[in-house]
């Protein structure tokens, strides 16, 4: 069965859009098709003329969007949570590609990662599959690392511990966070441009210019986040849990294809998520209870066999702290997993530290991927 390809972009100028567009253009993906660029604020303004132009369409119009073959949309969740139901119940049965989590457990949509889970997408897309939905970022990079352990039925269970970019949040969230470091460093200069100033005078001028914050600088986050991190990302679920750490085990079980809905045990994955003051990259430390003992080289060759774009990173100093940081990932594909060694534990407990461009596999690449893999049916 063919896919048309007209294709409607919504979100394209936020954080995961942006990227997703520069990917596009990258992979030349503009070429098979034919783009219709939506707003929710802009409507009638020009559309990115790079990647096809025209006039930005009314984003919250169904009898437009209800034109297009699919729909790729990078807005957030309150957009799909008010558009996905009011365009389906217009009986349009397109393909809808999504970045927010709104529909990802939902039974009739499927988490895409290719490079882990083609089988499961390709399942779904023969039994008339219609809603694609991108993963959360921190677990997309980490299956897009450690994977292949996943695969061959290794993990007993696994914990992460998160180090997450202040980008996770969005295009404003980024901005807060220069803006923030901007009023610590604009508070100290004088005493830092003085080689003989007192350290504890400008330790003491920094905390107190965090505490004193505009709601304009901590509006995003909530509290200061420059010099500082917040051990808890997105709702709180009422029991002890972040829906950010909720998601680790329910999607990266679902990813896998397995757990209740598949009918098959879940793995335990269970951690905390931290947002820290990185710009780009979410980094993440994790901890694995294989089921039996595997030597290291053994469980590096796996991981560097799984695809293409995982990178095995030698666990010494000099490696790690030129290759494994989010510096040194931003802007690329690879995936870096390092540290990796036996934990004192004992010989199943497996140590890791994985990181991840978040707005490339951990958000724009799957979508982009699944654009291809439906023009390609
Ligand atoms: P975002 O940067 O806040 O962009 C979302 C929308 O905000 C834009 O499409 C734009 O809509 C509007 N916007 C308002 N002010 C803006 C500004 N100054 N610059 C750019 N856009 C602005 O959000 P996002 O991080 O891309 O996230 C979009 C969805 O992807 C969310 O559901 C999120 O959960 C999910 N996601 C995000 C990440 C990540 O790492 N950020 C990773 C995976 C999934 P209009 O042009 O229509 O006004």
């Amino acid at each position: 069965m063919t896919v048309g390809n007209v294709v409607g972009l919504v979100g394209w100028r936020g954080m995961v859009g942006s990227v997703l567009i520069e990917r596009m253009l990258a992979e030349g993906d503009f070429k098979l098709i034919e783009p219709v660029f939506f707003s929710t604020s802009n409507a009638g303004a020009i559309a990115p003329v790079a990647a096809g132009g025209g006039r930005l369409q009314d984003a919250h119009d169904t009898a437009l969007l209800k034109q297009c073959d699919i729909i790729i949309t990078a807005q957030g969740g309150d957009y799909t949570a008010s558009m996905f139901p009011k365009l389906r119940a217009t009986g349009w049965d397109g393909h809808w590609i999504d970045a927010a989590s709104t529909l990802r457990m939902q039974d009739e949509a499927v988490i895409i990662l290719d490079p882990v889970n083609l089988p499961v997408i390709r399942k779904a897309l023969s039994a008339g599959g219609r809603n694609w939905i991108g993963g959360n970022c921190t677990v997309s990079c980490m299956l897009m690392g450690v994977g292949a352990l996943f695969k061959a039925g290794l993990v007993e269970w696994m914990t992460s511990m998160t180090y997450q970019a202040a980008s996770g949040g969005g295009a404003q969230h980024m901005r807060e966070l220069l803006t923030q470091f901007g009023s610590l460093h604009a508070e100290v200069r004088q005493l830092l441009n003085d080689p003989k100033s007192a350290i504890l005078e400008i330790d003491r001028l920094i905390l107190a210019k965090q505490l004193s914050l505009p709601p304009a600088e901590t509006g995003n986050f909530g509290v200061p986040l420059g010099g500082s991190l917040i051990p808890w990302i997105d709702k709180d679920l009422g029991n002890g849990v972040s829906r950010e750490e909720w998601k680790g085990g329910a999607e990266t079980n679902k990813i896998l294809g397995q757990g209740a809905a598949f009918g098959t045990p879940a793995v335990p994955v269970d951690g905390f998520c931290v947002r820290v003051g990185a710009m780009r990259c979410h980094s993440q430390a994790l901890l694995f209870k294989l089921k039996k003992d595997v030597p290291t080289a053994d469980i590096e060759a796996m991981i560097a066999a799984d695809n293409q774009w995982v990178q095995v990173v030698p666990n010494d100093r000099e490696s790690s702290m030129r290759e494994l940081t989010p510096v040194a990932v931003t802007r690329r594909l690879g995936i870096p997993v390092g540290r990796l060694r036996k934990m004192a534990m004992g010989p199943e407990y497996v140590g890791a530290f994985t990181i991840g461009d978040q707005l490339l596999w951990g958000a724009a690449e799957p979508l982009r991927r699944m654009l291809r893999i439906l023009l390609e049916h």
